[in-house]
Formats: C-alpha cells, sequence, structure tokens
C-alpha cells in the first residue's frame, strides 16, 4: 500500500478562499501585531510566511521587531498598549524568545481577545470547557482542519498523540477527545513506557514530538491515518545547505498507513492558515 498524502497547502488555500470572503464582510480591516526579539534565522523565516499570508489575504500586518537585548519590561510595555489599541485584533509573540525573557508571563498580559496564537492560560482553558468558539492555538486547530477536510472519521476511533507540550500535543489531545470529535484519546510522551504498542493500536496517530523520523512504519496498524506535526532540521550532505527538513514520522510509514500529511506541505500551511483564521474571527467580534 501507498498511503495517500494529505495535502496541507490544499487544505490551506480552501481555508484562505473561505477566509477572503469573511474579510470582505468584516466592518473593520483585520489587523495583526507580530513581536519578534533578536535575530534568530528561523523565527524570522516563520514571521515572513505569516506576514506574506497576511498580505495575500488582505490582512494588515505590524512587524514590531525589538533587539536582542530588549528587557521584560519593555516588550510588557509594547503588549499593553496594543492590547489598548482598538485597531488591532491579534498579538503574537513569535517563539523563542531570548533565554532573558519570561515568555509564558509575557503571553499572560495579552487580552485574551487577542491571543490569536491560543497560548493564554483562558484561552487554552476554555478548550477543557468543551468551548471550541475561542483562540484555539492554530496547529492542533489546523489538524482539525484538515482531518475534516479530508473526511476522516474521528467519532469512536482509536487516536494517539506523541507529546504533551500546551502548545501541541496537550490541545491536540483534547480537541480530538471533544464532543463532536468524540475520539478515544491517548496522549504518548517521553515517559510512556511501550510507545510504539500504544501507535500499533491507533487508528489515527499525531506525531507531536521534534524526534526526527521516530515513527517507523512497524508502529503503525495497516490502514491507519498518521498526521505529522514535526518539524526538525537534519543534516544532508546530499544538499546544498548541508541541511533539511524532516518530520517526526519517517518515510516508510507510508507503505502501511492509508493517509499521512507530509513534511513540509502538510501540517505547517495549515498553522499559518488558523492564524490568519484567529485573527479575522477576532476582527469579526470586534472589541475596543
Ligand atoms: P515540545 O514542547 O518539545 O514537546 C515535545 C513532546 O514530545 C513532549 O511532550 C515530550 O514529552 C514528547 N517526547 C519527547 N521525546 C519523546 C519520546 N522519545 N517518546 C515520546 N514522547 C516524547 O515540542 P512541540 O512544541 O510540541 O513541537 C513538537 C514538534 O512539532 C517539533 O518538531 C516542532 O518543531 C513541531 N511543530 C510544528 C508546527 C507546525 O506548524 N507544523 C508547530 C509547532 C511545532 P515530555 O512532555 O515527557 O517531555
Amino acid at each position: 500500500m501507498s498511503a495517500v498524502r494529505l495535502d496541507g497547502k490544499a487544505c490551506a488555500a480552501s481555508l484562505e478562499e473561505r477566509l477572503k470572503h469573511r474579510i470582505s464582510n468584516c466592518k473593520n480591516q483585520p489587523h495583526l501585531a507580530v513581536i519578534i526579539v533578536g535575530d534568530d534565522p528561523a523565527s524570522h523565516v516563520y514571521v515572513r510566511n505569516k506576514i506574506l499570508s497576511c498580505e495575500r489575504l488582505g490582512i494588515k500586518s505590524t512587524h514590531i521587531q525589538l533587539p536582542d537585548e530588549t528587557g521584560q519590561e519593555e516588550v510588557q510595555k509594547i503588549i499593553l498598549e496594543l492590547n489598548e489599541d482598538s485597531t488591532l485584533h491579534g498579538i503574537l509573540i513569535q517563539s523563542p524568545l531570548p533565554s532573558h525573557l519570561d515568555e509564558g508571563s509575557l503571553t499572560d498580559l495579552i487580552d485574551p481577545r487577542k491571543d490569536v496564537d491560543g497560548f493564554h492560560p483562558v484561552n487554552l482553558g476554555r478548550i477543557v470547557q468543551g468551548r471550541l468558539d475561542g483562540m484555539i492555538p492554530c496547529t492542533p486547530s489546523g489538524v482539525m482542519e484538515m482531518l475534516r477536510w479530508a473526511n476522516i472519521e474521528l467519532e469512536g476511533k482509536k487516536a494517539v498523540v506523541i507529546g504533551r507540550s500546551f502548545n501541541v500535543g496537550m490541545p491536540q489531545a483534547l480537541l480530538l477527545a471533544a464532543k463532536g470529535a468524540d475520539s478515544t484519546v491517548t496522549i504518548v510522551h517521553s515517559r510512556t513506557l511501550d510507545a510504539k504498542s500504544e501507535c500499533l493500536s491507533a487508528d489515527i496517530v499525531i506525531a507531536a514530538v521534534g524526534r526526527p523520523e521516530m515513527v517507523r512504519k512497524d508502529w503503525i496498524k495497516p490502514g491507519a491515518v498518521v498526521i505529522d506535526v514535526g518539524i526538525n532540521r537534519v543534516e544532508d550532505s546530499t544538499r546544498d545547505r548541508g541541511w533539511r527538513l524532516a518530520g517526526d514520522v519517517h518515510p516508510d510509514v507510508s507503505d502501511v498507513a492509508s493517509i499521512v500529511s507530509p513534511v513540509p506541505g502538510g501540517v505547517g500551511p495549515m498553522t499559518v492558515a488558523m492564524l490568519m483564521a484567529n485573527t479575522v474571527s477576532s476582527a469579526e467580534s470586534q472589541h475596543s
């Protein structure tokens, strides 16, 4: 068997079309502010992609670039000002921040209604309550959108989520178990005794680990759906640049799975599209 490729770019393009329609009906142009501190090259690539996406859709973006040595208080002050700006609907702090900054307490300062990353405790807590109409973290909500788009049945299915981070694995598990999705969910993490046998019993495996190609074909039940969230840079001397991107799932999984999302071109584009969706939702429920 060779698995069908779950095309995240096509799914994101379809979502963007729906967003354009919603944006054209918005009373105020949706507006996203991205705060980036320091010179991490990968972060700059991510921010550029987000800004390009805003331009494609007609979302206004403000890029706030701060030097590496910016202090906690200065970033706090900027966030508080952005909270008060009634022309602004989304605030995003690009991760990772330099180590002298406390990312958690900065996130806590963002007005939850403008928290388009969905990382504020209020927004994460709402998911636990089954209130899924707010700001949901973009990667797990992007995975849910892909599964819906591909008409993948979730009800009663056994799903294994590998990873329990607050930004991906844990909200992913909650979304899959939530009423309406109705999967039976197991969370696998670094202390799980036998990750392979947990995965082997799953109809759906979502890998969000950060370990290149950890999930092999002998971990996967024939016909299972496999979503690869991982983005890992691995050395590759055959490439001019000396590296390539790898997911958390080995390519040989395609021999046994029915559907696999690729890396790149799978969950990545969906994460950006869901960020746009959160910004549009925030503009639609305009707050001053
Ligand atoms: P993270 O915060 O480092 O969390 C990794 C999780 O994997 C942790 O819960 C950890 O368990 C678990 N883990 C580590 N080693 C394991 C092992 N050997 N067996 C089972 N579980 C193990 O990472 P993250 O932010 O969730 O990101 C995960 C991956 O997704 C990364 O590759 C990241 O680059 C990628 N990512 C992609 C997107 C996208 O848009 N496609 C967005 C965000 C993240 P413990 O909790 O026990 O430590």
